[in-house]
C-alpha cells in the first residue's frame, strides 16, 4: 500500500477511534444523568405526597386516602402512582410491580428506589419505581408506588447515538478525502517522483536540476539532497572513466613495450636469418654480372633472386605487421593460420637456440579474436618455452578442441573451447614460483633479458576474450600452458577449413 494512503488510513482510524470513545463516553454519562434526574423527580414527589396522603389517611380514613392517590396520579403524565399492598396475598390490582421479596430494605429506609425486573425478550425498557413509606404509617401494611417508564430515556439515548454516529462517519468520510487529497499531492506525488528520479540515477540518467521540488519539507529536502547525489554521482563517474582510460592507455602502453621488446628479439634473429637468402642473391647476381651465361641461366637465376627477396620482404613484413599499433578489433579468425604466422616469426629465434618448433593443428571451429592480442599471447607463451629449452629440445604448440570447467563465469558447467597447448621439456617451474608467475613485473630471468609483463598480459587478453590460460609445469621436465577460448555456439560445427595451413591436420616440424 503507497504510504500517503497508510497515513490517510492510520488517521482516518485514530479519528474514528477518538470520535467513538467520545460517543461512549457521552452515551454513559447521558444515561446516568438521566438516572439521577429520575430518582430525584421520584424522591421530591414521594417525600412530598407521603406525609400529606399519610396525613388524611390517619384523619379521613382509608377511602379518602385512596382518592387523593388516585387524584395526584392523575395530574401527572408520566409517573404513575398508587397504593400497594406489602401483605402476603395481595390482591392482583395492588400487587407491586416489583417482586415483594426485593422490598425488604423499605421498612428500614422508608424510601426505596429500583428498577423493574423485566423477563424474557420484552421490547419495553423497565420502569423505574420507587416506594415509600406513608407518614405516619397507616394500619394497613402497604406502601405508595411511583413507576415511570424509561422508554423516553432509551429513545433519547437511541438519537443521541446515532447522530454521534452520523457525525463520526461525516467527520471520517472528510477527514479520509482530505487526508487522501493533501496526502496524494504534499506525499504521494512528491514521493512517486523521487522514485523515479532514483531509478533514473541508479541507471545513469543522472542529468543536473531534473528534479525540482518546491515543497519546503522534509520531502523537499530529500529532493534537494538526491539532486546533489546525483552531481556527486556524475562527476565520480566522470572521473571513474578518466581513471579507466588513463589505466587502459597505460595498459596498452606496457602491451606495445612487450610487443617491441619481442620485436627486438626478433629483429636480431631476424638479421642472422637474412644472411643465408642475401647470400644467395649475391651469388647469383655475381654470376648473371660475370657474364657468359645463357639466357636460361640468367632466367634461372633471377626467378631465385626474385624468390630470395620474397622471401626476405615477407619475413620483415610479418616482424612489422607484429610491432605496428592497431585499434582493437575482434573478427573470426583461424586458429592454424595464427599459429603458423607466430611459428614463422619465432622460427629464427628459435632455431638461433638450436630448438625445434612444432605445431600440430586438429580441425576446430574459427574463433573470434583480436588477431593481434591473441599473437602476443601466443609468441609470450612460445618465447617463454623456447627460453625455458636447453639446445636441442622441442618446443610444440597443439591446437585442438575441449570441453573445460575452468572458464571464468562458467561455474560448474562445462564450456565447448578451442585450446591451444604450448608444451616445452625445459627448466620447469619450481612450486615457490608458480602461483607468482601471471604477476605484472615477476620475472625469474635476469635483468634486461625479461620484463616480467608477458604472462600478466597474455592472462589479460585471455580473460577479455573470455577464456582462461592454465599451466601444468614439473621442474626438470617442463611445462605445458593452455589458452582456453569459448567456441561461439554458432559456429560449433564449422571448421576453419577455409583458412586452413598446410601443416593443418598434420603435424609439422620447423627448426
Ligand atoms: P618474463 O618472460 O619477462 O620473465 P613472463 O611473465 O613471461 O615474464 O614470465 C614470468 C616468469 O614465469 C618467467 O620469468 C619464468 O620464471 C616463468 N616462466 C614462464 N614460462 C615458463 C616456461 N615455459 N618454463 C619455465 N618458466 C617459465
Amino acid at each position: 500500500m503507497r504510504l500517503a494512503r497508510k497515513l490517510g488510513l492510520a488517521l482516518v482510524l485514530g479519528v474514528w477511534l477518538v470520535l467513538a470513545v467520545f460517543a461512549i463516553t457521552r452515551l454513559s454519562r447521558e444515561r446516568e444523568l438521566f438516572d439521577v434526574d429520575m430518582r430525584g423527580d421520584h424522591r421530591v414527589l414521594a417525600t412530598t405526597v407521603a406525609p400529606v396522603i399519610g396525613a388524611q389517611w390517619h384523619n379521613q380514613g382509608e377511602a379518602a386516602a385512596m382518592r387523593m392517590v388516585r387524584r395526584i396520579d392523575a395530574a401527572r403524565a408520566h409517573i404513575t402512582i398508587r397504593w400497594v399492598s406489602l401483605t402476603d396475598s395481595p390482591l392482583p390490582e395492588s400487587r407491586p410491580i416489583v417482586a415483594p421479596s426485593r422490598l425488604a430494605a423499605l421498612a428500614d429506609q422508608g424510601i426505596l428506589q429500583l428498577y423493574e425486573e423485566r423477563t424474557g425478550a420484552s421490547a419495553e425498557p423497565p420502569r423505574l419505581v420507587t416506594y415509600a413509606r406513608l407518614v405516619p404509617p397507616p394500619p394497613t401494611n402497604g406502601a405508595l408506588e411511583l413507576a415511570e417508564s424509561t422508554a423516553p430515556k432509551a429513545a433519547y439515548l437511541r438519537a443521541t447515538a446515532y447522530d454521534t454516529l452520523i457525525a463520526i462517519v461525516a467527520v471520517a468520510v472528510v477527514c479520509g478525502l482530505l487526508v487522501a487529497a493533501l496526502g496524494a499531492h504534499y506525499v504521494g506525488r512528491p514521493v512517486s517522483r523521487l522514485i523515479a528520479r532514483a531509478r533514473e540515477i541508479g541507471a545513469g540518467g543522472a542529468e543536473r536540476g531534473a528534479l525540482a521540488l518546491k515543497q519546503r519539507d522534509e520531502l523537499g529536502e530529500l529532493a534537494t539532497a538526491i539532486e546533489r547525489m546525483a552531481e556527486d554521482l556524475t562527476e565520480a563517474r566522470r572521473r571513474e572513466v578518466k581513471v579507466v582510460e588513463a589505466q587502459i592507455a597505460m595498459l596498452e602502453q606496457l602491451r606495445h613495450a612487450d610487443r617491441l621488446t619481442h620485436a627486438g628479439q626478433m629483429a636480431a634473429a631476424l638479421a642472422h636469418e637474412l644472411g643465408t637468402p642475401l647470400n644467395l642473391i649475391r651469388g647469383h647476381a655475381q654470376r648473371v654480372l660475370r657474364g657468359g651465361r645463357s639466357p636460361e641461366q640468367v632466367m634461372d637465376s633471377v626467378t631465385a633472386i626474385a624468390a630470395q627477396s620474397e622471401r626476405m620482404t615477407e619475413l620483415v613484413r610479418k616482424l612489422l605487421d607484429y610491432t605496428r599499433r592497431r585499434p582493437a578489433q575482434r573478427t573470426p579468425a583461424s586458429l592454424a593460420d595464427l599459429v603458423t604466422a607466430t611459428n614463422d616469426l619465432l622460427t629464427p629465434i628459435a632455431a638461433g637456440k638450436q630448438v625445434r618448433l612444432t605445431t600440430t593443428i586438429d580441425s576446430v571451429p574459427p574463433v573470434r579474436v583480436d588477431v593481434d592480442q591473441l599473437q602476443q599471447v601466443l609468441i609470450n607463451l612460445v618465447l617463454n618455452a623456447v627460453h625455458a629449452s636447453s639446445e636441442g629440445a622441442t618446443v610444440s604448440v597443439r591446437v585442438g578442441s575441449e570441453a573445460t570447467v575452468s572458464m571464468p563465469g562458467s561455474a560448474r558447467e562445462k564450456v565447448s573451447c578451442t585450446v591451444v597447448h604450448v608444451e616445452d621439456t625445459g627448466v620447469g617451474i619450481p612450486e615457490s614460483v608458480l602461483p607468482r608467475i601471471f604477476d605484472p613485473f615477476f620475472t625469474t630471468k635476469p635483468s634486461g633479458e625479461g620484463t616480467g609483463l608477458g604472462l600478466s598480459i597474455a592472462r589479460d587478453i585471455v580473460n577479455e576474450h573470455g577464456g582462461s590460460i592454465a599451466v601444468r609445469s614439473e621442474v626438470g621436465k617442463g611445462s605445458t600452458f593452455s589458452v582456453y577460448l569459448p567456441v561461439e555456439p554458432s559456429w560449433a560445427g564449422l571448421s576453419s577449413s577455409s583458412t586452413t595451413t598446410p601443416e593443418r591436420g598434420t603435424s609439422s616440424t620447423s627448426s
